[in-house]
């Protein structure tokens, strides 16, 4: 920490920082290993000071020496720089109504374990659900170990409504209100070694994570976009140039509560003829009947794109009944947004060759703007994992862009 009656102290510590974060960052956004002096001609500083971040970082284990390429001609042959795997990682929890999932990302973005108990969770508890994830979470610290990488920070996707200090106000589908979610994974808080700068446990919204995850697995960082997590609810992440939308109070993208009919079936939520109601998880198998197959709910869905791909009559029209209300949904919010790109994630992906159409159907007849620019409506690049993997990317990201909490933490 810096002293606030030191200001040359402050002065240095900043450009410390500063040198620290943008060495880092080129060598995380460099398509090939660069070298030091490749650094410092990209960056503006010295090759002096290059070389001195650069023992720092190593010294952390935040980067490593790559493997060298050999060169023709004379001259050393040239170590450009990597992103550990052996240095911090990020942990990423999740709990849904049908699964708890955990995983280890590491500071490149690799995902290093990834463990998915699939279980009803609506009969327990939540202190018991709770209890399940926190022995995943051991197991995944353990592996983790094992893999010489230390858990920096944990993030724990939940489907439902966030409050403050990780407070679960509302999760219609668990049947979960006001449950104190840090306070009972308390076995998980140890699970992470101290870092500055890095909550222990950061507690969100599986749609706000799971459009995390697609936004660090895509080509650009400043992407517009919006994600749909399809599961038993249904949950949006809105990414706006880069960043999540998240709203006044974090509780943005709640597009599964969207009416499409006012005098529709009753949902959950209390209201009536919502998204949810025509195109979550359970409405859609049910439609297409699968609904009292009482299969683990990604059985059912690859059991329901299977007969999709059959051709079978009662699936396929399943598909484009859910489709077309989630195209009258989603042609609304980009209406309202202007967003040229729109995900279908969780388990929406599996499904995404029979939803896409019917949603562009709708987006075209819909929005106003679609005949001058035509939105792209695709499946997500990471499967149903992406929640964890997001929340666990969101740890290393923290890293990535304020190194020094991670170097100075006590050995
Ligand atoms: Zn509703």
């Amino acid at each position: 920490m810096t002293r606030p009656d030191a200001p040359t102290a402050v002065r240095q510590g900043s450009l410390r920082e500063w040198n620290l974060a943008v060495v880092l960052g080129r060598i995380a956004a460099a398509d090939r290993p660069p070298s030091r002096a490749e650094l410092a001609a990209g960056t503006g500083l010295t090759r002096a000071t290059v070389s001195a971040v650069v023992e720092d970082l190593l010294a952390g284990r935040l980067v490593a020496e790559a493997e060298p390429t050999p060169r023709t001609g004379a001259g050393r042959p040239s170590r450009g720089l990597v992103l550990a795997t052996d240095g911090p990682a990020g942990l990423g929890l999740e709990v849904n109504v049908d699964y708890l999932a955990a995983c280890v990302v590491d500071l490149a973005g690799r995902v290093r374990h990834h463990r998915v108990h699939r279980a009803d969770l609506r009969p327990l508890s939540p202190a018991e659900a709770l209890a399940r994830l926190a022995d995943l979470a051991a197991d995944a610290r353990a592996e983790a170990t094992r893999e010489r990488l230390t858990l920096a920070g944990a993030a724990l996707a939940v489907p439902g409504l966030v409050g403050e200090a990780g407070l679960v106000r509302l999760a219609p589908n668990l049947g979960w209100r006001d449950v104190p979610v840090p306070a009972l994974l308390g076995r998980a808080a140890p699970l992470t070694a101290h870092v500055d700068g890095v909550p222990p446990l950061v507690v969100d919204n599986e749609a706000n994570l799971a459009a995390l995850g697609e936004l660090h697995a895509g080509p650009g960082d400043r992407a517009s976009f919006l994600h749909i997590s399809g599961e038993v609810g249904i949950g949006a992440g809105i990414v706006l140039d880069g960043s999540l939308f998240r709203g006044t109070r974090g509780w943005s993208g709640e597009i599964g509560h969207i009416t499409i009919r006012p005098d529709g079936p009753p949902c959950r939520c209390g209201g009536r003829g919502c998204l949810e109601t025509y195109a979550g998880q359970e409405a859609v198998l049910a439609a297409a009947g699968l609904g009292g197959a009482d299969l683990p709910a990604d059985t059912a869905t690859t059991r329901l794109a299977e007969l999709a791909g059959a051709g079978d009559p009662a699936a396929l029209r399943a598909l484009a009944e859910a489709g077309t209300a989630l195209g009258v949904a989603v042609a609304g919010v980009v209406n309202l947004l202007d967003l040229d790109t729109v995900v279908l994630g969780g388990g929406y992906a599996p499904l995404a060759p029979w939803l896409c159409p019917p949603v562009l159907a709708e987006v075209s007849r819909r929005v106003l703007t679609a005949a001058w620019s035509p939105v792209t409506v695709r499946p997500a690049t990471l499967g149903a994992a992406a929640a964890a993997v997001g929340g666990a990317g969101s740890v290393v990201r923290r890293i990535l862009d304020q190194p020094t909490g991670w170097l100075a933490r006590p050995a």
